[in-house]
């Protein structure tokens, strides 16, 4: 069976296309045996903007799974930028007050603004002016002129993001500033899910949100889960590349993902806050694996902002994360730890900078 995701591409008038697969689970084990004739569910439901599915072996996995699409539904719920409800809204329609928020978002722009430091401001969570702005994936998609991307680039910054650690509180320090967990919030939401799978002490399990993939253990008969990669260029579903894991957070970012194309350039969804436009690397995809999905997530955008250089030299510095890249080229880019452990499945692609090449 093989299980893939697609994001959804959102418009105003509320038309739901179903444009993304970003990685894959490919679940090689259909017709063995499995562990100890385990129990197993799974479940795909559009969620946090994208469909997520995930599939459970241990018992009673159904009451695992509806407890893991409760949990995300509140994440949803607190953290959604255009849910009125949610704390996100809340912080952003209040500029220069101190919001209250809950446990859970007070984590995560934590979180987002330590990304926003250590990746220089190349990844920032006050990204919301130039996000709306462009209205990637949304009807509004165009291409702003100049003065206008000036004007939003103003209003990008994470330092005026003012934390209070006792009072739970945020401020925006500037009118007109907002926060966009949107690179983010599905990494935290898949660690909550793994969270929940462990309470109920399920050892085999994956949960994919719109290709934020978290695999738990390996599969039932003791092999690593393989993960698939899309190739930037096909429609959703076809694999380039694939590579064993267990217990790892796998997550890509692409041009692909939402964008729009016009007099021949293609306009896509991750900005790069210094030039006020999105990211221009001669990147088509970035892909991190690393133990946390939270991390995986923050990282995987950061990078592909940076460019190879940089964010390798970034991967690098961090322990237990490695990288994919794949620029426009079809040239894929592997940091260390990664050599030798992918295997190329479309010749397409040719992997450069690897001692030996070898291509497994
Ligand atoms: P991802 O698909 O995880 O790479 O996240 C992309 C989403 O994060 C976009 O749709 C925006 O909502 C938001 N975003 C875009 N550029 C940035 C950036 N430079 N830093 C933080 N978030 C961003
Ligand atoms: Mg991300």
């Amino acid at each position: 069976m093989k299980l893939y995701m697609q994001k959804r591409c959102c418009g105003i008038i509320a038309v739901i296309c179903l444009v993304l697969i970003v990685v894959f689970v490919l679940n090689g084990c259909q017709g063995q045996k499995e562990k100890n004739d385990l129990p197993a569910a799974s479940k795909s439901s559009f969620l946090m903007d994208t469909i997520v599915s995930m599939k459970v072996y241990g018992e009673k996995p159904d009451k695992v799974i509806e407890e893991a699409f409760q949990r995300m539904r509140e994440i949803e719920n607190e953290m959604s930028v255009t849910l009125k409800s949610s704390y996100i809204y809340k912080i952003n329609s209040n500029p220069g007050e101190p919001v209250k928020v809950d446990s859970d978002t007070f984590r995560v722009i934590r979180k987002a603004i330590t990304y926003a430091e250590i990746t220089d401001g190349n990844f920032d969570p006050s990204i919301r002016p130039l996000v709306s702005l462009w209205g990637i994936g949304t009807e509004n998609a165009r291409v702003p002129a100049r003065s206008e991307i000036e004007e939003a680039k103003r209003l990008v910054n994470y330092k005026l993001i003012k934390l209070d650690e006792e009072e739970k509180t945020v401020v925006l320090q500037k009118p007109g500033m907002g926060i966009d967990l949107g690179a983010i919030a599905k990494g935290y939401a898949a660690d909550e899910v793994r969270r929940i799978f462990k309470k109920h002490r399920v050892e085999h399990a994956f949960v994919n949100l719109g290709g934020n993939v978290l695999v738990v253990g390996g599969k039932p008969d003791g092999s690593p889960w393989v993960v698939g990669i899309q190739d930037p260029r096909r429609e959703r579903g076809s694999v380039m590349a694939s590579f064993k894991v267990k217990d790892k957070a796998i997550v890509t970012s692409g041009n692909y993902e939402r964008y729009f194309e016009k007099d021949g350039v293609v306009y896509h969804h991750i900005i790069d806050p210094k030039t006020g436009s999105p990211a221009r690397t001669n990147l088509l995809s970035a892909t991190i694996i690393c133990d946390d999905s939270f991390d995986a997530d923050a990282l995987s955008t950061s990078v592909f902002v940076m460019g190879v250089d940089r964010g390798l030299e970034l991967v690098e510095s961090l322990n237990g994360v490695e990288v994919m890249f794949i620029n426009k080229d079809l040239e894929i880019i592997l940091s260390e730890g990664l050599k030798n452990k992918i295997k190329v499945l479309n010749q397409d692609f040719k992997l450069v900078g690897n001692d030996n090449d070898e291509q497994i």
